[in-house]
């Protein structure tokens, strides 16, 4: 219903109600009042006549009483007069004869035929004797016209009323009702869009104050929305530059990336790829040929007699024969192929997409060792160098990076040792090279180094973050060189890696730990020993079992291996295989230096790992750099998801143990917590660290 439908239907009823209640009560006092001036009207006319009659009944004149009752009649509101006697007799009567045939009563109003008559009498009394009575009856008749006449201009003047009253709400409602209008239409403009509209406005009432507050806040609204825009503009300025300066940063950033990675990758003096370069790229090689079925070769390249000239000729010389031999080598290989130099006279090659064979690989070899024997001008004289080759092919001479960069490294040495040029690996060689006489020189090395007793461990505890329990130890191998001194894992590994030595290293390694365990075993039994290990490890089908013997010899042992994810991208299926027999023989496995590589989480979960490192490049840098925070943050929560436990590498202060308690990390290790240290360090470490035994239940596991 419209507002003006109401307001009209509401006046309307109030009107009614109001006008039947103020006509009825109205008509009511004017019919009481009647009635009361009827009776007075009655007993005025009665004594009247009472007194024109008191001579006639004195003399009993019968005559002059009917003329005088004749007289009274004339008046048209009186009905009937009687005159009666002392004794009731009647002296004269006159007027409506039905009334006068009925016996009279005084103070009453009757119906008499179709006339009714209110009754009054008056004793007519002379000097206190009563001489007799005159009894009237006055019409009502004129009273009910005056009363119906009344009551008719009452209900005239309710309908004007009435009518008035509709007229004006009909009036004031649509008057409200076009104001109200302009207020919704306005309303609807703003609500599309259009801020700021106003309203006509004049006068000064309430409806007036309503829009002219609505015109203030249609201002007020477009005012608000063009500072809202003002201000997305200057945002918007501010985003743009911000993103300039970030894109700017990010360049810069990725040039001095690209520089440094250039420098440390890359061999200082030829320009060319090192061996950590040339072993990504043989990395990615092995991963794409696994796919693709594709046989590549992996060519180790040795100066013969390069000591000699440079002894002689001094070190400037030996630096442009190496640079020499670098362009030589790239120009007689493609483009596509890798040339890198591994130090000193060493050169390594990746030939991918071989086809054709052993045939093909003569070829390519007596081209690289013709290019290298070209004759070089030093200084006055011509110089002629020959080189030694030894070529390992994938698949069939290993399917991992080590074992194919070892065969090559074992068959150039052979071809050294037998003056041959060049040979490709043949397991023969590596029978022939079991002796230690017949050992390249740094396997040799190695080999004596284990068997003097030169390897020692140092132990860096790992801790919990949550209690500060020592959960387990990490033995890191240090080599004691009688003439060189304490050389780091950084210097020699890489030349274990190399040798055939490995996996004697790792097991060598394993005994000591365990030797070592009897210091502290007393105080804690089953605290765990962390060992690293090598891919090559992995790739040793009787690995598990000789780690079985070990223990079953020195008595049970709680162990961790750490592996790194290299290990894994060479050979995945053998991997798993080997650390699922390790888990069942009691060992868990953790992932080492996790963020370094290129393995995703989603590769890792299919391998058995119980715990996975983050490494310290990472960690250290989520105190100042958000972004690695935030990495971290959810490599910790990725792997809290598969079920990792997650041990923070290289926290080197109180500070950072904060953070990482705040993204919720488990463990750390590094050398704000403690350094790496000998056996008996460890020992007394542990017992200023917690009381003996206190905390042996607490481990990784
Ligand atoms: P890793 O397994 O990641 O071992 C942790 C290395 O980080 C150790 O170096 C340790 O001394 C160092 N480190 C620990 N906390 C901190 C810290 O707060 N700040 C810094 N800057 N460094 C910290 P280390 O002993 O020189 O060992 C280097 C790597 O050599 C090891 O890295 C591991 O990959 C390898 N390695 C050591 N011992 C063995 C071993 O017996 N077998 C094998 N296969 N590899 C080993
Ligand atoms: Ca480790
Ligand atoms: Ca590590």
């Amino acid at each position: 219903m419209s507002f003006r439908a109401k307001i009209i239907l509401a006046l309307v009823i109030m009107n009614a109600v109001f006008l039947t209640v103020i006509t009825g009560t109205t008509l009511q006092f004017f019919a009481h009042n009647g009635y009361e001036r009827l009776r007075a009207h009655a007993r005025t006319d009665a004594r009247l006549f009472a007194s024109a009659a008191v001579t006639g009944i004195l003399t009993h004149d019968v005559g002059g009483l009917q003329a005088v009752v004749d007289e009274i009649l004339t008046n048209p509101d009186i009905g009937f007069v009687r005159v009666l006697d002392r004794s009731g007799r009647v002296l004269a009567q006159g007027g409506a004869r039905q009334a006068l045939a009925r016996p009279f009563h005084e103070g009453t109003m009757r119906r008499s035929g179709r006339s009714r008559y209110f009754e009054v009498d008056q004793p007519v009394i002379v000097a206190g004797i009563r001489y007799g009575t005159v009894e009237l009856g006055l019409s009502v008749r004129p009273l009910r016209h005056r009363l119906a006449e009344g009551r008719l201009r009452m209900t005239t003047v309710a309908l004007v009323e009435l009518l008035l009253a509709l007229l004006f709400a009909f009036y004031f409602g649509s008057y409200l009702g076009r104001r109200l209008k302009v207020l919704e239409d306005a309303a609807s403009k703003v609500g599309e869009g259009q801020l700021g509209y106003q309203v006509m406005v004049r006068g000064r009432d309430e409806i007036s104050r309503t829009l002219r507050a609505f015109n203030a806040m249609s201002l007020r609204l477009r005012e608000a929305s063009d500072e809202r825009q003002r201000q997305d503009g200057a945002l918007k300025e501010l985003a743009a530059t911000l993103e300039r300066r970030v894109a700017q940063r990010t360049q810069e950033l990725a040039d001095a990336n690209q520089a440094l990675q250039k420098l440390a990758l890359h061999d200082p003096l030829t320009g060319l790829p090192n061996r950590a370069l040339f072993e990504q790229e043989l990395g990615r090689l092995l991963m794409e040929s696994r796919r693709t079925q594709e046989c590549f070769a992996v060519m180790i390249l040795d100066l013969n007699g390069f000591k000699a000239i440079n002894d002689s000729r001094g070190h400037d010389a030996g630096d442009r024969l190496l640079r020499a031999v670098g362009q030589r080598l790239q120009g007689a290989v493609r483009a596509s192929d890798v040339v890198a130099r591994f130090g000193g006279d060493e050169f390594a090659l990746l030939l991918p997409a071989l086809r054709g064979g052993g045939a093909a690989i003569a070829v390519i070899a007596e081209k690289v060792a013709r290019a290298v024997a070209q004759p070089l001008a030093l200084g006055l004289e011509n110089v002629e160098i020959s080189a030694s080759i030894g070529v390992a092919v994938f698949p069939e001479d290993g399917v991992d990076m080590l074992l194919l960069i070892r065969r090559a490294d074992a068959a150039m040495y052979w071809a050294k040792r037998h003056a041959a040029g060049f040979q490709v690996y043949d397991p023969m060689i590596d029978v022939q090279a079991a002796e230690p006489d017949a050992m390249p020189p740094h396997e040799r090395r190695i080999h004596a180094a284990m068997a003097n007793g030169e390897f020692l461990l140092h132990y860096q505890p790992i801790v919990s973050l949550i209690d500060g329990a020592v959960v387990a130890v990490e033995a890191l191998a240090r080599w004691e060189d009688p003439e060189r001194g304490l050389i780091s894992p950084a210097d020699f590994m890489p030349t274990i890696e190399r040798s055939r030595l490995m996996t004697e290293f790792t097991l060598h390694v394993l005994d000591r730990a365990l030797d070592d365990r009897v210091l502290w075993a007393a105080d804690h039994p089953s605290l765990p020993i962390a060992i690293n290990i090598s891919a090559l490890d992995l790739q040793d089908d009787g690995f598990v079992q000789r780690v079985r013997d070990r223990l079953a010899q020195a008595g049970p042992a709680r162990l961790v291996f750490e592996l790194t994810e290299g290990a894994l991208v060479s050979n995945p299926d053998q991997a798993a295989w080997v650390m699922e027999a390790l888990r069942d023989a009691g060992i868990p496995a953790a992932l080492d230096d996790y963020g370094t590589g290129y393995a995703s989480i989603a590769y890792l979960r299919t391998l058995p790992f119980d715990r996975v490192k983050i490494d310290r490049s990472l960690i250290a840098v989520i105190d100042t750099n958000v972004n690695e925070r935030e990495i971290v943050r959810a490599i910790i929560d990725v792997c809290h998801c598969l079920g990792y436990g997650v041990v923070a590498e290289g926290v080197e202060h109180d500070g950072l143990q904060e953070t990482l308690r705040a993204l919720h990390c488990d463990y750390a290790q590094g050398y704000g917590i403690a350094r790496p240290m000998p056996a008996a360090a460890l020992c007394d470490w542990l017992a200023w660290r917690a009381p003996a035994g206190a905390r042996d239940e607490v481990s990784l596991e």
